[in-house]
């Protein structure tokens, strides 16, 4: 039986129970890579485990000439090129479309609530003061969440999990879905996009990143959000349109934003990231590095899972040749 060549470039924590999994069709090897080592590396291997560290493109396809599959524990696939994968008969496999799996996973919607606890009671802001010695009560006064109303854009898998936990802390939540595959009860629905910015003291983005949603949150739609208001951004960076953000913030019509995605998250220019910079000095900016999925516990559930859709994807070439 053939032994395929498998390499996880970014093993960080990888589950042990994966590793196994994999075992047992191929040889496995866990090596974090850089950019420049992983064009070396792919030359003898057949299948390639990432996260999201890295841009798939054609220059990383093309070291690879022996690769039939990328498994990514991921759904959003926008870091993947995915036009180029199909084009040299690479198989990407991930999470997307994995309804039922998913909805066991709630990493990314318990990461959404914290941001909003702590955009909206100032917990950064008020821990980095105590850090300097200070004790000022009065300086992080925040708001309450029960009674405000909480606008959902995009009622999936993440969006549900969400309006759930709004909710539960007594918020009004309403919430704006083209084609949602189930509605959670309690939850009002809106006609438009810009019925629910009109309407939400905290509007929380859920939608998949697609030509359609691309800036689909631009300076229109936040100049309708009301006065004191705050957005959380868990989904994608190029859903929203960060100039337009940073001008709200400024003017004072939002009042803060928290987001766990930027647009230009992977590339070299980060460090020059306007909203960067911004949070560097403002504390109604919170920012995470797309830790929405980043628990022990998510991530070692998807990627057994993902292990397991690797090896049945190996062994049907194996039998269809
Ligand atoms: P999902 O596919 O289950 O749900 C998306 C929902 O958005 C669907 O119900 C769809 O009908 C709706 N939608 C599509 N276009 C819309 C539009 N124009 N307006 C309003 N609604 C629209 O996706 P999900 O698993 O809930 O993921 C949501 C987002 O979170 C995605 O962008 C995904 O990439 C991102 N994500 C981020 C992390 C992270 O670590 N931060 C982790 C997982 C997923």
């Amino acid at each position: 039986m053939k032994r395929w060549q498998i390499l996880n470039a970014e093993p960080e924590n990888y589950s042990g129970q994966a590793v196994d999994l994999l075992s047992t069709v191929g040889d496995v090897r866990l090596a974090q890579q850089d950019r420049v080592s992983l064009l070396t590396a792919l030359a003898d291997v057949d299948a390639l485990i990432v996260r999201l560290a890295f841009q798939i493109d054609e220059q990383v396809l093309a070291a690879a000439p022996r690769l039939r599959a990328i498994v990514t524990a991921t759904t959003g696939l926008d870091h993947i090129d995915l036009a180029a994968a199909e084009r040299r008969g690479v198989k990407v496999l991930s999470l997307k479309g994995e309804v039922d799996f998913l909805r066991s996973i709630p990493a990314t919607a318990e990461l959404t609530w914290g941001l909003l606890l702590a955009l909206t009671r100032n917990i950064p802001a008020a821990f980095s003061s105590v850090l300097q010695s200070e004790w000022q009560r009065d300086r992080f006064k925040g708001h309450d969440l029960a009674g405000r109303r909480l606008g959902i854009l995009g009622l999936g898998r993440i969006g549900y999990m969400v309006a759930r936990y709004g909710l539960a802390f007594g918020m009004r939540v309403l919430a704006y879905d083209p084609t949602p595959q189930l509605w959670v009860e309690g939850v009002e629905r809106v006609s438009s996009p810009v019925e629910l910015f009109r309407q939400a003291d905290v509007l929380s983005i859920h939608v998949p990143l697609n030509p359609v949603t691309v800036r689909l949150v631009g300076k229109s739609e936040l100049d309708q959000m009301p006065p004191g208001s705050f957005l959380i951004n868990t989904s994608r960076g190029d859903i929203l349109d960060e100039v337009a953000l940073l001008d709200v913030l400024k003017s004072g019509q939002l009042a803060g934003a928290a987001l766990d995605v930027l647009s230009n998250e992977r590339s070299d220019s980060l460090a020059s990231s306007p909203l960067i910079r911004y949070a560097q000095t403002h504390s109604n900016l919170i920012l995470t590095p797309h830790i929405g999925g980043a628990t022990y516990e998510s991530m070692a559930a998807t990627e057994i899972f993902m292990a397991k859709k690797l090896v049945d994807y190996l062994k049907s070439l194996e039998t269809n040749g």
